[in-house]
């Protein structure tokens, strides 16, 4: 018998938003794990501090969301290649030779859509040039696409992400026009997958939705929305009734959290534990 627990937690601000610990919570509770997930505000002057006190106390590992993505590397041993290549850490796994940061966004990503796409040589168009985008394009790319899109409000980030993926990974990559507001944006003809990879659509601003001229569409093409909350955006909406394979970002935040608990804990958890602890939560906000 041990009256210690393992320790994992999250560093972020704005963490009274963040609704892992909820998952983290369910799948400890449903595997027997005496481990606690602490869901901790650190402002940025405190990161060096925290992840200095998650050393000292054991912690197995810890979570970072905004702003620490990138900062926390400074402070952590090792970087996975995803990692390495976006510049930005969501998951510090602790190991023998320290702490080693993962990116588990992409990872997210790819398990949610793996079950209706084939990422091996598929052609993708991402819309946003953000974080998020930069963890979904670089992990499909490692994972053998064969060209990305990237298409951007501003050009300029649309232009480092594409350099970024055609520079670092097997895969070519193509900055993909975005149209002047009122103007839709138009569909290349031939992508396999499309990710819409901003926040727009998000609770509780649920009527917005980039402006995409659907009708180039092809029929069973899968389309896939960051957004974890509502699961079905507009954007997805629209892609569905034109005929998409939709996939929610509700898949992308189990997935991650799945993949979290893996690295930290080496165990396969039920993700259907995570989804129904998810979207209990965010039926209850
Ligand atoms: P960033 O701030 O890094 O990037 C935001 C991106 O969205 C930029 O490309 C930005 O364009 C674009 N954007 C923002 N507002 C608009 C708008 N009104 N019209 C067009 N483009 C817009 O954010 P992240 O990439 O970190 O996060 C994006 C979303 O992904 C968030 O909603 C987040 O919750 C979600 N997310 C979901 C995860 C999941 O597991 N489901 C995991 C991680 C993130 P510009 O460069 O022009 O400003």
């Amino acid at each position: 018998m041990s009256f210690r627990s393992e320790l994992v937690g999250s560093f972020s601000t704005g963490s009274e938003q963040n609704p892992t610990v909820v998952m983290m919570d369910a799948a400890f509770a449903h595997e027997e794990l005496d481990w606690r997930y602490v869901n901790c505000e650190v402002q940025p002057d405190d990161l060096a501090a925290a992840v200095a006190g998650a050393r000292a106390m054991g912690w197995r590992g810890f979570n970072c969301s905004l702003p620490h993505k990138q900062t926390v590397i400074e402070l952590i041993d090792e970087l996975s290649p995803t990692a390495a290549i976006t510049a930005a850490v969501n998951c510090v796994v602790g190991t023998d030779a320290g702490w080693v940061g993962h990116n588990t966004d992409g990872v997210g990503f790819a398990a949610s859509v793996e079950d209706h796409l084939e990422l091996d040589g598929c052609r993708l168009l991402i819309l946003g040039a953000g974080g998020a985008a930069h963890a979904i394009g670089v992990e499909v790319a490692l994972r053998g696409a064969a060209n990305v899109l990237v298409a951007n409000r501003t050009g300029a980030r649309a232009d480092a992400l594409a350099e970024l993926i055609d520079d670092r990974t097997p895969a070519s990559a193509d900055v993909w026009r975005w149209p002047a507001p009122p103007a839709a944006l138009e569909l290349p003809a031939d992508v396999d997958l499309v990710v819409q990879a901003t926040p727009v659509g998000m609770a509780p601003a649920t009527e917005a939705s980039l402006a995409v001229a659907w009708d180039r569409l092809r029929p069973g093409t899968v389309v896939a929305d960051v957004v974890p909350n509502p699961p079905m955006t507009r954007f997805l909406g629209e892609a569905a009734a034109h005929g998409a394979v939709v996939v929610d970002g509700t898949g992308m935040l189990v997935n991650q959290a799945a993949e979290n608990i893996r690295l930290w804990a080496g165990i396969a958890v039920d993700r259907v534990v995570l989804r129904r602890a998810l979207e209990g939560a965010f039926a209850g906000s």
